[in-house]
C-alpha cells in the first residue's frame, strides 16, 4: 500500500498540496494525479506514516539491538470471560461451516451461495469485531482470527470475504476514526449482515497511492462531494452495500484537500460495477471493477477529516493486517494434517514416504513453521487485545512472514503429495480418492504475498521503522537537500546519540551462558536472539554509515534486515509460549526447539548474504535487461500479443458497461 523512504521531512500530513511549504526543503506534494516523481511518492507515503510511539514496541526495540523479552514475557493472557463468549460463537460457526457450507461447490461454481451469506449474517459473522453496543459480537483480535481461520479452512473465499469486510472494509476505520453519529448510522447495518468493501486501488494506483486519480470535488452548496473515478480489484465490491472509498479532494483557497476516506452507499446513483474479476485462486471472491460517475456523497460521510485518508488506511491495517496471517496459519494446520496422514500411509521404495529423509525434512519444516506462524499471530493478537504495546511492527512482520512461509508450506505439501498434489480435489474424488484440495491451497494462498502490502512493500515499510532511530538523529546529515547548517547540527546530535548507543551493542545478556536459564532447553535460543538482535543493529548502523542517503535504494539489504527481524521475533515468541504452556503441552517445547533450530540456519544465511551477495551486479544487470540488451534470449517462443496496453487508461464519464452487481436477498 505504501512505500518507505528515508527522505524527510514530510511536508504535509494530508497527501495533498500543503497550505504553506514547511521549511525550505520540502517539495510540494502532487496536488493531482498523473506523473508523480519517486520523491513525491515517498513524501506521500511518509506523510501517511504514524511517526509517534506512545507505547513500547518489542519489534522496534529488537531492530535497535535491545532484546526486551519483558515486553512479551510472561505470555499475555486473554480475558477468560470474553473467551468463553467467543467459544460459544465459534462452536456455532463451526457447526454451520461443517453442515451448511460446501467449499468444493464454491470452488467449482466460483460463487458463495446467497444462503451462505445469509447464514453467516444470522450467526453475526459480519459483526464479529463490531462493538455489542452497535449489534456486533465484539470479539477480541485473538478470537476474530480464530474465526477467520476456521472459515478459511472450509473456503478461503469465505475467509477473504469476512476479512476484507471487517479488517479493511467499513467497520475497522469507523471503529478507529468514525464519529459517534457515523458509528450509529452504519455499524448496526453491518453487524446485521450488510457487506462492506475497501476501494483504494485503481488501474494506475497499486503500491503507490500518490498517483490516486479518483476525485472528490466539493459541491458548490457545501453539502458534500461528487466522486469520479475507477476503482480496481475491490474485494466484496460486487456484493457490498457500504464502501470505504479513497478519493482526492482538490486543494483550494482555505482548503488543504488531499486523499480522503469516504463511506459511500454501494447503491448510490452513478456507481457502476463494471466487472467481476477472476483470479488464479480465491475463485469465490466477489471482486469488482467499479466506476464512480458524479456520485454524490454527503459531507457527513467523510471519515476522520479531509486529507486523512492514507493515514486512516495505514492505521486501520495495524491490526487489520492480522487477518491474512490467520488464513495462512489455517493453511499451515490444514497442510500439516494432509502431509502427516499421507506421508505415513503412502509407501514407496519399501517405506512410508515420510520416512525418506527428503520428505521427512519437509514434514519437519511444515510442523515447525506452522507452530512459529501460529505463535507469532497469537502473540500479536494478545498484545493488541491488552493494548499495552504498540504492535504495528509485529503485525507487519507476521503478515510478511506468514504469507511467505505459508506459500513455501503449500509448495512442499504439493511435492510430498507427488502427482496427487497437482490434481484437483474433484478429479481425485472422481477416482474414488480423498479430495484433498492441495493445488487449490497453493493457488488461494498466492495472493497473500501481494495484497494488503506486497512483500516488497512490507520490507520497505518495516525497514523504515527499523532505521527510524538513525533517521531521527542523522536525517539531515543524509538528506541531500539539507543545507550545511542543518547538516552540522545533525552531526552534533548524531555524535551524542551514537556515543551512547554503540557501546550498548557490544555486550549483552546473550553472552552469559546462564542467561534465560528459567527457559530450560530453550534458553540457548533466547541467548541467540539477544546476540543476533545486537548484531542486526550493528549491521544496520554500518550500512547507514556506508551508504547514507543511498540506503533507501538498498532494498535487498533492507529486505534481509527485516527478514532477520521476523525470524528473531518468531524465535522469541515460540520460546515464551512453549515455556508458558509446558505443563499442558510439553510436546510444544520440542516444536519450539525445532522451529528455533531451523530459524537459526535461515538467520545465519541471511546475515552472510547481508554483505556477500550479488545485489549490485543484479541491479546493473536489470538496467541492461530493461534496456533490451538480452532480448534475443526471448526468441523461440510466442509471447503475449502486444496489441493491448499493460495498464488501461480510463476517462471520466458515465459507464457504458452493464452493471454486474450482485445483491444478497435478506435472510428469511
Ligand atoms: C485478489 C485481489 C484482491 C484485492 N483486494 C483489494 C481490495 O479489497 N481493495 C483494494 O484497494 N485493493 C485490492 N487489491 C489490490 C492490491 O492491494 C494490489 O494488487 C497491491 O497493492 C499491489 O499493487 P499492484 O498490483 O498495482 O502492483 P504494483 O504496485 O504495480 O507493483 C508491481 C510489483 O512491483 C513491486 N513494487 C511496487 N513498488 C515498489 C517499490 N517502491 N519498491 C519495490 N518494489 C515495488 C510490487 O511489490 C510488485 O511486486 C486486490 C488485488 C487482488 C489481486
Amino acid at each position: 500500500m505504501t512505500t518507505t523512504q528515508n527522505s524527510r521531512p514530510a511536508p504535509d500530513e494530508s497527501g495533498g498540496v500543503p497550505e504553506r511549504p514547511t521549511g525550505g526543503t520540502a517539495a510540494p506534494l502532487p496536488g493531482e494525479a498523473g506523473q508523480v516523481s519517486e520523491k513525491e511518492a515517498r513524501q506521500v507515503a511518509e506523510a501517511a506514516r504514524e511517526s509517534t510511539w506512545d507505547r513500547p514496541s518489542f519489534g522496534k526495540e529488537l531492530f535497535l539491538g535491545r532484546f526486551r523479552l519483558d515486553l512479551i514475557n510472561p505470555w499475555p493472557r486473554s480475558d477468560a470471560e470474553a473467551d468463553a463468549r467467543a467459544e460459544e460463537f465459534l462452536g456455532r460457526l463451526r457447526e454451520f461451516l461443517t453442515t451448511e457450507v460446501d467449499g468444493a461447490a464454491i470452488e467449482r461454481d466460483a460463487r458463495i451461495p446467497d444462503e451462505v451469506f445469509q447464514g453467516l449474517a444470522r450467526l453475526g459473522a459480519f459483526g464479529m469485531k463490531i462493538d455489542p453496543a452497535y449489534g456486533g459480537l465484539g470479539l477480541s483480535n485473538l478470537q476474530y482470527c480464530r474465526a477467520l481461520m476456521l472459515a478459511g479452512s472450509v473456503s478461503p473465499a469465505i475467509g477473504a470475504l469476512l476479512s476484507a469486510h471487517q479488517s479493511i472494509g467499513v467497520p475497522q476505520p469507523l471503529k478507529l476514526f468514525g464519529s459517534p453519529e457515523q458509528k450509529q448510522r452504519f455499524l448496526p447495518r453491518l453487524a446485521a449482515g450488510e457487506v462492506s468493501a475497501f476501494l483504494l486501488t485503481e488501474p494506475d494506483v497499486g503500491s503507490d497511492p500518490a498517483r490516486l486519480a479518483t476525485t472528490a470535488e466539493p459541491t458548490e452548496d457545501g453539502t458534500g462531494y461528487r466522486l469520479n473515478g475507477v476503482k480496481l480489484w475491490a474485494t466484496n465490491g460486487t456484493v457490498a452495500t457500504l464502501l470505504v472509498v479513497m478519493a482526492r479532494v482538490p486543494a483550494a483557497d482555505g482548503r488543504r484537500g488531499g486523499i480522503t476516506a469516504f463511506v459511500v452507499d454501494g447503491d448510490a446513483e452513478g456507481i457502476t460495477v463494471e466487472r467481476r474479476n477472476e483470479f488464479l485462486g480465491l475463485r469465490g471472491l466477489e471482486n469488482s471493477l467499479t466506476r464512480f460517475h458524479d456520485v454524490f456523497v454527503p459531507k457527513e460521510n467523510v471519515i476522520g477529516g479531509e486529507g486523512k485518508g492514507l493515514k486512516i488506511a495505514l492505521t486501520t491495517l495495524n491490526t487489520g493486517r492480522l487477518s491474512l496471517p490467520a488464513m495462512c496459519v489455517g493453511a499451515g494446520k490444514w497442510s500439516l494434517n494432509v502431509a502427516r496422514e499421507w506421508s505415513a500411509e503412502r509407501v514407496q521404495w519399501g517405506r512410508p514416504v515420510g520416512e525418506h529423509e527428503a520428505v521427512a525434512q519437509k514434514l519437519a519444516f511444515i510442523a515447525a513453521t506452522t507452530y512459529g506462524m501460529e505463535t507469532m499471530l497469537d502473540l500479536c493478537c494478545r498484545l493488541a487485545d491488552d493494548d499495552r504495546n504498540d504492535i504495528r511492527i509485529e503485525a507487519a512482520l507476521v503478515k510478511l512472514y506468514a504469507s511467505e512461509m505459508a506459500w513455501r508450506i503449500a509448495d512442499d505439501l504439493i511435492q510430498i503429495r507427488g502427482g496427487r498434489g497437482y490434481e484437483t480435489a474433484e478429479s481425485l474424488a472422481a477416482r474414488g480418492e480423498r479430495p484433498a484440495a492441495v493445488e487449490q491451497i497453493l493457488r488461494d494462498l498466492r495472493i497473500n504475498r501481494i495484497f494488503e502490502g506486497s512483500t516488497e512493500i512490507m520490507h520497505l515499510l518495516i525497514a523504515r521503522e527499523a532505521v527510524d532511530a538513525h533517521l531521527s538523529v542523522a536525517g539531515d546529515i543524509i538528506d541531500p537537500d539539507a543545507g550545511l547548517g542543518r547538516k552540522a547540527r545533525a552531526g552534533a546530535r548524531a555524535g551524542v546519540f551514537y556515543a551512547k548507543w554503540l557501546p550498548t551493542l557490544a555486550v549483552g545478556r546473550g553472552q552469559s551462558p546462564r542467561a534465560y536459564a528459567e527457559f530450560g532447553p530453550l534458553a540457548g535460543h533466547l541467548r541467540q536472539v539477544e546476540r543476533a538482535s545486537r548484531k542486526l543493529a550493528r549491521s544496520t548502523f554500518y550500512a547507514m554509515s556506508r551508504w547514507q542517503g543511498r540506503m533507501e535504494r538498498k532494498q535487498a539489504f533492507l529486505g534481509r534486515v527485516v527478514d532477520i527481524g521476523a525470524e528473531l521475533f518468531a524465535m522469541a515468541a515460540v520460546c515464551v509460549r512453549a515455556h508458558a504452556e509446558r505443563d499442558d503441552h510439553p510436546e510444544n517445547v520440542e516444536l519450539a526447539d525445532l522451529f528455533c533450530r531451523q530459524a537459526r540456519v535461515r538467520v545465519d544465511a541471511l546475515f552472510t548474504s547481508l554483505w556477500d551477495n550479488t545485489d549490485s551486479v543484479d541491479v546493473a544487470a536489470a538496467k541492461r535487461i530493461l534496456a533490451g540488451r538480452y532480448a534475443d534470449l526471448e526468441s523461440g517462443v510466442i509471447t503475449p500479443p502486444a496489441d493491448l496496453p499493460w495498464v488501461t487508461g480510463w476517462s471520466a464519464g458515465p459507464s457504458t458497461a452493464t452493471d454486474v452487481r450482485r445483491r444478497i436477498p435478506p435472510s428469511r
